[in-house]
């Protein structure tokens, strides 16, 4: 462990080109290089522009909400046994999850660029809602792409992103999911990128996105840090987070890498145990390959074709995870686990009753690991747990699915 923190400290990660280590870089075709280019240089601009900097603050605050609270779960803790258990609150912010913080930062951006026109591609909504939101709070036209079976799922989500003057594409090809729903964005942004930025949702894709879209989301960390060493004026001992294409996550572990005894947990969709497409675990049978402009872990059949996934949270039901993931599980600093979805809504259920709170059902699988983990843990250890988003999108899925 040791070994492993301190080849995090000295190496530059990602390089100049993107690389986590073996992961990461920038795949993609020609047309997209010099508008990934262009973003990549005005980014790291604006990271050491104070005026940037305030403004990202000053909406921070005062249009999404934060800073969110660290919550001790005082319910959950004693009915545990175990560890105290704190939840970072990304379920109170704006539009509901943790998304907005990353979609304020890329619509931020893409003023400064000029650009007049945002896309994005959206699975269960809630990326698609929160760029909506800020679109709409800016007044700039805004396009989101959504697979035909999503729209299905998520009609709701589709009806707000139209209440926000969003247009909703709905997207036929292939399996009619998110992962068509990307390709469909790049390909309008290919054709649209003098006046078009193409916000994306998660720390995945081509360089810069992961490493942009981490530092958007690092806040969560960053707080969470502060707030745990003013409530118990220590570190924690372990934090837990879902992962999907893994924003939240990296967002709440990143500022806590060089801290050698904080432990870290990630836990994907084990959906309906881990069999060939019943689930989205990428760490449990994937493999490495390149997909959506990224080298990374991702679940494919021997002849490279992308397989299916399930989940029954939308959020984490994707084939392939963030390229900085894959690198810190490589170096031992991350551990990856995963809950299945009766143990992601009996955790769901759990919340609700012990702490009048309702998680998203991507949130219920680190509810769902702490509950695991907990027990075994000492009274006087803490673990933080990354709340990050609420459950009003999924009571209709979990009223389908369990009876009360
Ligand atoms: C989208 C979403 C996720 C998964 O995305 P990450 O990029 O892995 O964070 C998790 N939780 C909620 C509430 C979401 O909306």
């Amino acid at each position: 462990m040791v070994c492993a923190m301190s080849a995090i400290a000295q190496a530059a990660v990602p390089d100049a080109q993107g690389h986590f280590g073996r992961y990461g870089g920038r795949y993609v075709p020609e047309t997209l290089m010099h508008p990934l280019k262009e973003l990549e240089e005005e980014y790291f601009r604006s990271q050491h522009d104070p005026e940037f900097q305030r403004e990202l603050q000053y909406y921070l605050r005062e249009f999404c909400g934060r800073p969110t609270p660290l919550y001790l779960a005082e319910r959950l803790t004693k009915d545990l046994g175990g560890a105290r258990i704190y939840l970072k609150r990304e379920d109170l912010l704006h539009t509901g999850a943790h998304k907005i913080n990353n979609a304020i930062g890329q619509i931020l951006l893409a003023r400064r660029m000029g650009k007049t026109r945002i896309i994005a591609e959206t699975g269960a909504g809630q990326h698609g809602v929160a760029t909506a939101t800020v679109s709409a709070m800016f007044g700039l036209k805004c396009v989101i792409y959504m697979g035909e079976v999503d729209c299905e799922r998520q009609a709701l989500n589709v009806y707000r992103m139209k209440m926000l003057g969003a247009d909703v594409v709905p997207v036929t090809a292939g399996q009619k999911t998110l992962k068509e729903a990307v390709n469909e964005a790049m390909r309008d942004w290919v054709t649209n990128v003098r006046n078009t930025h193409y916000i994306l949702g998660t720390a995945y894709g081509a360089h810069p996105y992961p490493v942009m879209v981490r530092n958007f989301q690092r806040i969560i960390g960053d707080e969470a840090r502060r707030q745990i060493l003013e409530q118990e004026e220590r570190l924690p001992d372990l934090l837990i987070a879902c992962v999907g294409g893994g924003s939240n996550a990296i967002g709440l572990f990143y500022p806590f890498l060089e801290d050698a005894s904080v432990q870290m947990i990630g836990v994907e969709a084990g959906g309906e145990g881990i069999q060939p497409e019943k689930h989205a675990a990428r760490f449990q049978g994937g493999s490495l390959g390149v997909l959506q402009g990224t080298r990374s872990y991702i679940l494919q059949d021997e002849n490279g074709q992308i397989q299916l996934t399930h989940s029954v949270s939308a959020g984490l039901d994707y084939a392939a995870v963030g390229p900085e993931h894959a690198w810190l599980r490589d170096q031992s600093r991350v551990e990856y686990s995963y809950a299945t979805d009766a143990e992601a809504l009996q955790a769901f259920m759990k919340l609700a009753r012990l702490e009048g709170i309702i998680p998203a059902l991507e949130s219920s699988h680190a509810v769902a690991e702490v509950i695991k983990r907990a027990p075994r843990l000492r009274k006087d250890q803490v673990v933080i747990v990354n709340l990050s988003g609420r459950g009003d999108k999924d009571v209709s899925q979990v009223a389908s699915k369990v009876k009360l």
